[in-house]
């Protein structure tokens, strides 16, 4: 059920991932291609206006009447082929050569045969064509001052055209230079084919990368999900094993027929004990809740560690003894050391070390309380000679409900969340907890909390 879950949210997250990013890719290939149109349509339209510029500064001084052929039309155009006169003069002669070496504005004409220039008289007829053969040219001859015509196999070409005059300022006809746009057409045509190609192949590699981005964002979801069911599982086998345990002597006490009041006594003391372990269990739970969320209400003011610890070792000596352990305190810290810090959580972080010390430590052993100063921290370790615990445990004795032994934890009253809630209390209070241990030689458990002052309290 939950992998069906991931994964569905999986192919969601990056199906809109990939969605979004053609989207993206297919608006940047959108104004690829129009911006190389239009920069590619500013440069030919800039070529066609400088060669019709400089031809008709060449030609117009030399017109005498309209419509008429000068020889230094043929001279600077030297294939120009004149309508009705057969076209004979395709080779350039070597002094139009000249001409071309001074005015320096044929070789896109010649060379590249991508140039034509036409001269239309004021009836718009064509009467003379240089450059591309005049079969290919568009026969419509308008005269507007830009224009982008056809040819009869498709071909586009970009056309400008100037008015003509006579030396006496009669309108002669008109000059009209056209450019191929087939280069640009055939660039077009490959930017396309790429932007076909390569959109699909991209959203391709984008929509498998992120279906892996996907996984990899939902790695820590999935992870804490996990958690969450486990934490759920453990809460609840906790919660049954006491409220079991009532359910049985209840049910034992009422297959009774006679009930003495020694009886019903030690029945009620057994179910308030499984009452209290209940009551235990759901306040920790309660108190880790809102450590989670954040609300857990702390009462911070300046207390004294020094005296905090002793007030401990006080109310733990007699567990120790009773366990035959030897509980000691060294607080090397000759000034009373102080944290701002709420007290019942102090308290209680200090004592489930301490418990914990106790438990897991067998008879004649030792456990030692430290107060000193670290690297301007408040630290404090409690160190015992007792179990140990393997190395690969150090990171998981801190998780809720977690045990390393769990028999022996739960026989003894633990219920796997001591820690947990040292863990939630030093956070809570900006400081660090970490275990050095090894197992059958001992624990310490080291504690770093930001003091407030290095001697006098504040205020
Ligand atoms: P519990 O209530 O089971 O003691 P804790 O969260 O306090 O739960 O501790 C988690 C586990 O860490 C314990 O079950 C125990 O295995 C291990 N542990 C904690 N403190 C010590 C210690 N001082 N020595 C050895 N093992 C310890």
């Amino acid at each position: 059920m939950q992998i069906k879950l991931f994964n569905k949210t999986r192919w969601r997250l990056a199906a809109w991932y990939a969605l979004v990013m053609a989207l993206i890719l297919g608006l940047c290939g959108l104004v690829v291609y129009q911006v190389m149109i239009r920069a590619y349509l500013v440069s030919i339209d800039l070529e066609l206006e400088s060669v019709t510029g400089t031809l008709h500064s060449v030609i117009e001084p030399n017109l005498k009447q309209p419509g008429q052929i000068e020889p230094v039309i043929e001279l600077v155009l030297p294939n120009l082929c004149i309508t009705n006169s057969g076209c004979s003069n395709q080779q350039i002669p070597s002094h139009s050569q000249q001409a071309h070496n001074r005015h320096g504005i044929f070789s896109p004409v010649y060379k590249d045969k991508q140039y034509y220039i036409r001269f239309v008289n004021t009836s718009f007829k064509v009467i003379a064509v240089a450059g591309l053969k005049s079969n290919q040219l568009p026969s419509t001859i308008r005269t507007n001052v830009w224009q982008t015509l056809r040819d009869a196999q498709g071909n586009r070409y970009s056309q400008k055209s100037l008015e003509l005059h006579t030396q006496d300022n009669r309108t002669w006809g008109y000059i009209q230079v056209g450019r191929s746009l087939k280069e640009l057409d055939n660039r077009l045509l490959a930017l396309k084919l790429t932007l076909a190609f390569g959109l699909p192949t991209s959203i391709f590699l984008v929509g498998a990368s992120s279906w892996w981005l996907a996984g990899l964002a939902m790695r820590p979801i999935d992870r804490s999900y996990k958690q969450m069911q486990q934490f759920t599982s453990d809460a609840s086998h906790e919660l049954r094993t006491p409220l079991a345990a009532i359910n049985a002597t209840v049910e034992t006490i009422l297959d009774l027929e006679y009930l003495s009041e020694q009886e019903a006594r030690d029945t009620l003391i057994s179910i308030r004990r499984q009452n209290l372990r209940l009551s235990s269990l759901v306040q920790d739970l309660l108190l880790l809740s809102r450590f989670d969320q954040k609300t857990q209400v702390t009462d911070r003011q300046q207390i004294c560690l020094n005296d905090l610890i002793n007030d401990v070792m006080e109310e733990f000596s007699a567990l120790a003894s009773n366990a035959d352990l030897q509980l000691s305190s060294s607080l090397e810290y000759s000034q009373p050391l102080y944290v701002l810090a709420d007290e019942d959580q102090i308290l209680r972080l200090i004592s489930n070390l301490i418990a914990n010390a106790i438990k897991y430590t067998q008879n004649g052993g030792y456990v030692n309380v430290t107060l000193k100063r670290s690297n301007g921290d408040a630290v404090i370790e409690v160190k015992d000679t007792g179990i140990g615990i393997p190395l690969a445990e150090h990171v998981r004795i801190f998780d809720r409900f977690y045990r390393v032994d769990s028999n022996r934890s739960r026989s003894s009253g633990g219920s796997g969340l001591g820690l947990a809630i040292a863990k939630a209390i030093v956070e809570a209070h900006k400081g660090s907890i970490e275990v050095q241990s090894q197992l059958g030689k001992g624990s310490n458990f080291i504690v770093r909390l930001p003091p407030v002052s290095t001697d006098e309290p504040l205020g």
